[in-house]
């Protein structure tokens, strides 16, 4: 049994309510450890942890900051495929997925913050012959991350690396469906030496230590990601506490497909772009929306594809579809496939829990699902289902396209498939979406705003916005 354990002051504890939930994996339906249940008296233990390094750490030499941040990056590539077991046994993913993407990801998000730490410069005003305004931005403080399990250890370390190069200390909480590499990254930080309380890992339920981070008045900042409707209530929650806060919140991303695309490839990127990760990015495509011209071949493409694409162990080498993260996270799934066949809605694929044999006969498969037939106010349509499932619409004109792809109470998210230059960019820019991918997806360059617009969030993500948000501005002006 893997028992995991908190990191708090630089060691890691035991909760001293002595409560666990069990870890479940995702590919065989099993428990295979606990975590901690943490609560309120780990908190207090963090805090203090954190309020005593906080002084050290802000006034450390930026170099020196950075130095330790690229450490943690490179041991993160020294025990690059110890983290990528962990997290396809803890998640579901396939480990080619884990290998090629999360943990090198994790390794670049602090590379890339370490280098941006000594980067990030403020600003001066001069008013001509009379006084100089200057800005500095110290950091916020004591800092709260709360992180999904979807892209576990990426989406962790996004929010980590920049609080950290920023000056702050940390109080960081991982989903309780996924805690095995955020507790790794404890051994990591003692390993190269980060200073005690710099970075204290909790581990628990949303409801209990996640909403126990947000409340308590020493943590002054807030950086989220989840659902919407977590977001929502931790928005209601810290609006009267003036704390500053970062949602990054869900979608439901349409792709875009003219018939002037480039269609071998289009077919390629748009079917990754719906089904990579079993469909639990939240920057996947889907509503696809596709030229009617060319609406049967790319649908053809597409179900070819699906069919071929059969679920499997997520721990072995050649597998590219494993498991859906949980039980009730599959139940949901399938849930929008029956509300799917109710509304009318053809499924021409998948639609299935897939049993598979051996050490994996309990797990949480799905086949891909591609679904027609079904107006945009359908529930698959607006609703985020976050898995395996994608509908097909087809349209006539640019601005039908566009009309569809706007009827959505998200914004995270857009692909647009075409080579018309024109059309791409008059797309770009009609397009109520906070990130446009036009002929690509998932394409990053770290420097960027990541983030949503609508249900999908608040404030952004990315280079120089993260060093913002996690730095206050204050004013000085100096009058000669
Ligand atoms: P979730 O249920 O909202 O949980 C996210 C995190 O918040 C987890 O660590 C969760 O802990 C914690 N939490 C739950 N309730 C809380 C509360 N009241 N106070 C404080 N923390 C709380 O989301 P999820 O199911 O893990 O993740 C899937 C969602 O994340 C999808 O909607 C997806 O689109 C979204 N997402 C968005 C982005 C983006 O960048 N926009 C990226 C990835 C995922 P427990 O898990 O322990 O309950």
């Amino acid at each position: 049994m893997d028992i995991i354990a908190n990191f708090i002051d630089g060691q890691y504890q035991v909760p001293i309510n002595q409560q666990y939930l069990d870890n479940i994996e995702p590919a065989t339906g099993k428990v295979y450890g606990q975590t901690p249940d943490s609560d309120n008296q780990d908190l207090a233990l963090a805090i203090s942890a954190a309020k005593q390094a906080l002084p050290v750490w802000q006034k450390m030499d930026l170099e020196q900051r950075a130095d330790v941040l690229i450490a943690i990056a490179d041991e993160i590539e020294h025990r690059s495929e110890e983290l990528a077991l962990a997290e396809a046994r803890d998640n579901g993913k396939a480990v080619s997925l884990a290998r090629n993407i999360d943990i090198p990801r994790a390794a670049s998000n602090f590379k890339f913050f370490a280098h941006a730490c000594s980067q990030f410069a403020s600003e001066a005003h001069a008013m001509a012959g009379s006084a100089i305004n200057y800005t500095l931005r110290p950091p916020v403080g004591i800092v709260g991350c709360i992180s999904p399990w979807n892209l576990p250890l990426y989406l962790f370390t996004w929010k980590i690396a920049p609080a950290l190069a920023a000056g702050n200390c940390v109080i960081a909480k991982p989903s309780e469906v996924t805690p095995k590499t955020a507790a790794l990254l404890g051994e990591i930080c003692q390993k190269v030496g980060l200073p005690p309380g710099v970075l204290n890992i909790l581990h628990g339920s949303g409801a209990k230590i996640g909403q126990a981070i947000c409340q308590h008045p020493q943590v002054k900042a807030i950086s989220f990601t989840g659902g919407t409707a977590t977001g929502a209530a931790i928005a209601q929650l810290l609006a009267p506490k003036f704390k500053k806060l970062s949602l990054e919140l869900g979608g439901k991303n349409p792709a875009l497909i003219f018939a002037d695309c480039d269609f071998d490839n289009t077919v390629e990127q748009v079917f990754r772009a719906s089904f990579a990760n079993q469909g639990q990015i939240c920057l996947c495509a889907s509503r696809l929306y596709i030229e009617r011209s060319i609406y049967d071949k790319f649908k053809q493409a597409l179900v070819k594809k699906a069919i071929a694409l059969t679920p499997s162990d997520p721990l072995k080498a050649e597998c590219q579809m494993g498991a859906i993260v949980s039980k009730p996270h599959l139940d949901k799934v399938l849930s929008y496939i029956d509300s799917a066949k109710s509304q009318g809605g053809k499924i021409l694929t998948g639609g299935q829990q897939v049993k598979l044999n051996g050490r994996c006969q309990q797990g949480y498969f799905l086949q891909p699902t591609i679904i027609e037939n079904l107006p945009n106010s359908a529930r698959c349509n607006q609703e985020e289902i976050f898995g395996p499932v994608i509908t097909l619409q087809p349209f006539d004109t640019d601005q039908e396209a566009l009309a569809l792809a706007n009827d959505s109470q998200y914004g995270l998210a857009a692909t647009v498939w075409t080579n018309h230059l024109a059309r791409a960019h008059d797309m770009a820019e009609s397009l109520n979406t906070g990130i446009v991918w036009v002929n690509c997806w998932l394409l990053r360059d770290l420097r960027t705003p990541f983030g949503g617009m609508n249900h999908s969030g608040l404030g952004r993500e990315g280079g120089l916005e993260a060093m913002r948000f996690f730095t206050e501005s204050k004013n000085v002006c100096v009058k000669y």
